[in-house]
């Protein structure tokens, strides 16, 4: 369990500036090794999510309406620097609620933190945004220097565990980001233990490879409750390194595999190699 005296300064640190991390909505159990390390991701955009994924623990609503004097951008860009950061992950919840799914709040978050924090790197792990590219331009014009999106499963099981998203669109999001640049690193994760065949994991990597996918994690998916979406199976740390070497032969920069990978896990290290 997450303890001790940087994990407290960390929590502390949120709660001053209302900020949410998706480690604390997500449940992650990364958090002992990131908290305790000084690191975390943060969760804009609020907490509450336009969609309902039976995988996931964040919870479904309707959010508040944005304020366009809120200081979420700012007091992300205060935080990494009270954190003394040198790589920030930014992710949100989905907010098919806002006409650019919050694709402008995005932005401003990344230009406020490379404007305070000299030398920062920022990672942004955005939602789909109904497939407007528009809103995904917004993104990208803001320089991130990794864009993440999680197609998060196999095709065939869209539909029982993210029946709001789509495959092809999400595949189609981190392809259009290769087209507005190429100078920005796309990133996106599998959960294993969903109940996919191996094949269709292996299907999954060559598609994101297929769209020019730069770095993988792929880790086991872990039920929230009992009322998520149960895990069919586990997966051997053996399993998890064949996995992460059939995906190095495919061409992927960096691949992280193992059963505690989550998105953000050893993002710093990724981007300080692969960031230059
Ligand atoms: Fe937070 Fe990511 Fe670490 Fe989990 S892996 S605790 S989400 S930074
Ligand atoms: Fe969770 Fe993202 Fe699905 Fe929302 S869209 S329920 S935050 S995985």
């Amino acid at each position: 369990m997450p303890h001790g005296k940087a994990f407290e300064d960390l929590k502390r640190l949120m709660r001053l500036k209302a900020l949410h991390t998706v480690c604390e909505e997500a449940v992650c159990p990364n958090m002992a090794e990131c908290w305790g390390g000084g690191t975390a991701t943060f969760l804009i955009l609020g907490k509450i999510c336009t969609r309902s994924c039976r995988f996931c623990a964040v919870r479904t609503g309707n959010p508040a309406p944005l304020s366009m004097d809120d200081r979420e951008p700012f007091e992300v860009a205060e935080a990494a620097a009270a954190m003394h950061l040198r790589h920030v992950v930014i992710t949100s919840v989905s907010r098919d609620d806002l006409d650019d799914g919050g694709a402008a709040r995005f932005a401003e978050t990344i230009r406020s933190v490379h404007g305070r924090v000299r030398g920062c790197t920022v990672e942004v792990l955005v939602p789909d945004f109904g497939g407007d590219v528009e809103a995904l331009r917004k993104v990208v014009d803001a320089r991130p220097e990794i864009l993440g999106h999680n197609i998060e499963t196999v095709e065939r099981l869209y539909g029982s565990v993210r029946p709001q998203a789509v495959y092809g669109r999400s595949l189609a999001l981190l392809r259009n980001v290769k087209k507005l640049s190429m100078e920005v690193l796309t990133k996106s994760g599998l959960m294993a233990g969903l109940g996919e065949t191996r094949d269709e994991l292996l299907e999954a990597m060559a598609d994101l490879r297929e769209v020019g996918c730069d770095i993988l994690t792929v880790g086991q998916y872990l039920s929230p409750s009992a009322r998520h979406f149960p895990v069919i199976r586990y997966y051997t740390p053996r399993e998890f390194q064949e996995l992460k070497e059939s995906a190095q032969a495919m061409g992927f920069a960096w691949v992280e595999s193992g059963p505690l990978v989550r998105s953000s896990y050893h993002a710093e290290r990724q981007a300080r190699t692969l960031c230059r």
